[in-house]
C-alpha cells in the first residue's frame, strides 16, 4: 500500500497556460534529514510512514504519490527592478493541494526536485545549504507566530549540485497557503491575457479572500485585501529584526505570507541599512527599505489588475491609485501598534512614537542588538532602573548613557499606564523573541552539514527556535549575538 496524501487539487484544473505539467526526477538515494510531524498530522498526513523508506522517495520525488497532478506555475517578475516576462517554476514542483485539519487549503511542493520548463540555464535543484536555511527560517517565523510558507521535510538527494563548489544536493518540501505571487498576475497582464487574468483573481477570491466575493467591486476589494495583508506583513518582519533579501514581485506572496527564503536574515545590531544577500549590491532590500519596496511591489500588482478595476482606463487608474495610498497608513499602523507593544504600551499617546524612534536611533548610533535590547528591556520593566535587569540592557549600547537618558522617559511613561508590572512584564515577553535564527548559527548548522553530514546542531538550533519566547537556560548561548570573530556579513542563495 502506499502513502495516502489527501490531494484535492484546484490549481490543476485552471486552463494549460497557467502551468506545465512536470514530472520530479529521481534521485539516486534519497535520505531524510527531518520530517516536520507537527505538520505532517496538520496536513493529515501519517508522520510515521512519511519517515519510513517509502516516504523518502516521495519526499524526493523519486515517487509521485497517487492523486497527485505535479505542475511548474507560470509566472513573470521584477527582479531588482527589471520586469522578466517569463520566470516560473525552475526549480520547483507543485504536487498538489490537501485541506488541512483546520479547513484551511494547503499546496505541497518539491523545491530542488529537477528541472523543469521553466528552468531557463538553473538545473532545477537545490544545495543542502539553503534547503536547511529556509526550513530553519520559515519554522522559526511560524513559532515567532508570523504568516509564512512551512516546512514539511528535507531530503538529501545523494547527489551533488554544482555551485562555487560541488555540494549535497537536498530537496525541500515547501507548504504554503498558497504559491500565487504579484508575478502570476503580471505574468498575464504582460500577455494582456484579460480572461486569464481575471480567472486568476477569481480562483484568489474564492480561495484566499472569500469575504469579498459578495464586494460589488470584487477585484478592487482584492488589491485592498492584498495591500492591508502585505502591510501587515512587512510591519511584522520590521518587529523582529527580519530581512528577506530579494522582495521581487515573484517573491511576494498573494496570500500575505513570507514565502522564498533566500539570502534571507536577521539583522544583529540595529541598523535600517543592514544588507545580508550577496546579490543585492545596492542596498534595494535593506531592512529599513522593505516598506517602500513592499509599495513598489503593490504598485506593480495594481498595474496588473488595470483591466480588471474599470473598463474605463482613467477610472481603473484612480482604483488604483486610491487603493494603493492605503497602504502607507495601514502599515504605520500595524508597525507603530507593535512597536508601543515591544514597549509594554498597552495605551496609545501621540509621544510614543518619538519615545520608539529615540530609543531606535539610541540602539543605531550605539549598535546596540535588536532582538537582545528588547528581550532585556522585558526583563528591565519589572524593577527600578540601575538594577541587574536593567544594567544588562545599558551594556548593550557602546555608550550606555544614551540608554540612560533614554530609559528615564520610557520608565515615566510606563507609570502612567494602568496594568501591574507583572502583566506588562509577560506581555513584553510574548512580542520580544529570546531567540531568532542569527545568521552565525544557520551558517554553523550549514557548515556542520555540508562539511561533516553531521545534522545534530541543525537540530538543536530547530529546537530551540521553536519555542521562541520561552527562557531556555540550557541554550542561553544561542541568544546572543555574534562574536566580532564568528559575525556573518553576506548570505548567498
Ligand atoms: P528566486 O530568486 O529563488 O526567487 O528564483 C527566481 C527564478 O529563478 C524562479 O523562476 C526560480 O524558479 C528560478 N531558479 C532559481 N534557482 C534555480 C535553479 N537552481 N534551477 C532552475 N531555476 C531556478
Ligand atoms: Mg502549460
Ligand atoms: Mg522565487
Amino acid at each position: 500500500m502506499t502513502i495516502h496524501f489527501p490531494f484535492d487539487n484546484t490549481y490543476a484544473r485552471l486552463p494549460d497556460r497557467f502551468f506545465a505539467r512536470v514530472e520530479p526526477t529521481s534521485a539516486t538515494a534519497p535520505r531524510l534529514i527531518r520530517l516536520n510531524r507537527d505538520l505532517a498530522l496538520q496536513l493529515r498526513l501519517d508522520p510515521d510512514r512519511l519517515a519510513g523508506h517509502e516516504g523518502a522517495a516521495l519526499l524526493s520525488g523519486n515517487r509521485v504519490p497517487d492523486a497527485a497532478e505535479p505542475i511548474a506555475m507560470a509566472y513573470a517578475g521584477h527582479q531588482f527592478g527589471q520586469f522578466v516576462p517569463q520566470l516560473g517554476d525552475g526549480r520547483a514542483i507543485l504536487l498538489g493541494e490537501v485541506v488541512d485539519q483546520d479547513g484551511i487549503r494547503r499546496d505541497i511542493q518539491l523545491k530542488g526536485s529537477g528541472p523543469t520548463p521553466f528552468s531557463r540555464r538553473g538545473d532545477g535543484r537545490a544545495a543542502v545549504g539553503p534547503v536547511l536555511r529556509e526550513y530553519l527560517v520559515s519554522e522559526a517565523m511560524a513559532a515567532l507566530g508570523l504568516p509564512t510558507t512551512r516546512a514539511l521535510a528535507a531530503v538529501l538527494t545523494g547527489e551533488r549540485v554544482v555551485r562555487e563548489t560541488m555540494l549535497p544536493g537536498a530537496v525541500l518540501t515547501r507548504v504554503a497557503s498558497s504559491h500565487v505571487r504579484v508575478g502570476t498576475f503580471q505574468f498575464f497582464a504582460v500577455r494582456q491575457d484579460v480572461e486569464g487574468l481575471r480567472l486568476l483573481a477569481d480562483y484568489v477570491i474564492g480561495r484566499h479572500y472569500p469575504q469579498v466575493a459578495g464586494s460589488d467591486r470584487p477585484y478592487r476589494a482584492l488589491l485592498d485585501q492584498v495591500i492591508a495583508a502585505q502591510a501587515d506583513l512587512i510591519a511584522r518582519w520590521l518587529h523582529i529584526g527580519f530581512i528577506h533579501g530579494v522582495m521581487n514581485t515573484d517573491n511576494m506572496s498573494i496570500a500575505g505570507e513570507t514565502i522564498d527564503y533566500g539570502p534571507c536574515a536577521f539583522m544583529d545590531a540595529y541598523d535600517p541599512a543592514t544588507v545580508f544577500s550577496s546579490i543585492d549590491q545596492h542596498g534595494r532590500y535593506a531592512y529599513g527599505n522593505q516598506p517602500r519596496i513592499g509599495l513598489w511591489n503593490l504598485t506593480r500588482l495594481a498595474e496588473a489588475l488595470l483591466p480588471l478595476l474599470s473598463e474605463d482606463q482613467e477610472k481603473a487608474v484612480a482604483e488604483a491609485n486610491e487603493a494603493l495610498e492605503a497602504f502607507s497608513g495601514t502599515f504605520e499602523a500595524a508597525y507603530y501598534a507593535g512597536l508601543r507593544r515591544k514597549l509594554g504600551l498597552m495605551t496609545e499617546r501621540e509621544e510614543d512614537l518619538t519615545l520608539a524612534g529615540d530609543l531606535l536611533k539610541a540602539m543605531a548610533e550605539n549598535q546596540a542588538d535588536f532582538t537582545l535590547t528588547f528581550r532585556r528591556l522585558s526583563n528591565a520593566v519589572a524593577g527600578p532602573a540601575g538594577h541587574e535587569a536593567d544594567e544588562a540592557v545599558r551594556n548593550l549600547f557602546i555608550n550606555p548613557l544614551a540608554y540612560d537618558a533614554w530609559a528615564a522617559r520610557w520608565r515615566e511613561r510606563l507609570s502612567q499606564e494602568p496594568q501591574d508590572e507583572a502583566s506588562r512584564q509577560a506581555a513584553m515577553r510574548a512580542v520580544n523573541p529570546a531567540y531568532i535564527p542569527r545568521n552565525h548559527r544557520v551558517e554553523a548548522v550549514i557548515q556542520a552539514a555540508v562539511e561533516r553530514d553531521d545534522f545534530a546542531p541543525f537540530e538543536e538550533l530547530l529546537m530551540v527556535l521553536s519555542k521562541p519566547y520561552e527562557d531556555q537556560p540550557s541554550f542561553a548561548h544561542y541568544a546572543e549575538p555574534p562574536e566580532p570573530h564568528e559575525r556573518v556579513y553576506r548570505t548567498f542563495c
